[in-house]
């Protein structure tokens, strides 16, 4: 035996499964879908009516693994979220509550998605943090990446 395998054989050994603690697994999985918006009582250029190719970016996290030795299997993520997202934000316009563009899509047969508040990255993240949870996801963040350079987060601390 070679000194390098030696060294390799003693390093398996010393590890001594769940000595470390205060640990756990994470898993992420993304989700794309596309939005339009605008935002209230803003300056800027997103007050104007525009869309986004967005990225939603989801992490789970758990102290266990389930008996497929998986935190949450990626399948029931899709299912769950993707078919969520897919359904109610996909291609829709996102408008805070009082937008006044709601009565015209209303006549129009148009369809949009009702916000409490402005839709901005961060109301959207939360949003879809709070859909996951609500499903009895182990969710510890959401990040909406509204373009390839800007992204928000809201996650339990
Ligand atoms: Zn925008």
């Amino acid at each position: 035996m070679n000194r390098k395998v030696k060294q390799e054989v003693s390093y398996q050994t010393s590890i001594q499964p769940g000595i470390v603690s205060n640990v756990e697994y994470s898993v992420k999985r993304q989700i794309f879908f596309c939005y339009g918006h605008r935002l209230r009582d803003y300056a800027g250029p997103c007050k104007n009516l525009h869309g986004h190719n967005g990225k939603i970016e989801i992490e789970l996290s758990s102290k266990r693994l389930d008996r497929k030795g998986m935190v949450v299997d990626f399948i029931d993520v899709g299912r769950t979220i993707k078919t969520w997202v897919d359904k109610t934000l996909d291609h829709k316009l996102l408008l805070r509550q009082d937008d006044p563009l709601i009565s015209v899509l209303k006549e129009q047969g148009e369809p949009f998605f009702i916000m409490e508040q402005n839709p901005t990255a961060e109301h959207i993240a939360q949003l879809i943090f709070e859909y996951a949870a609500s499903q009895g996801l182990p969710v510890v963040s959401v990040t909406l990446w509204e373009t390839e350079h800007a992204a928000a987060t809201y996650k339990n601390s």
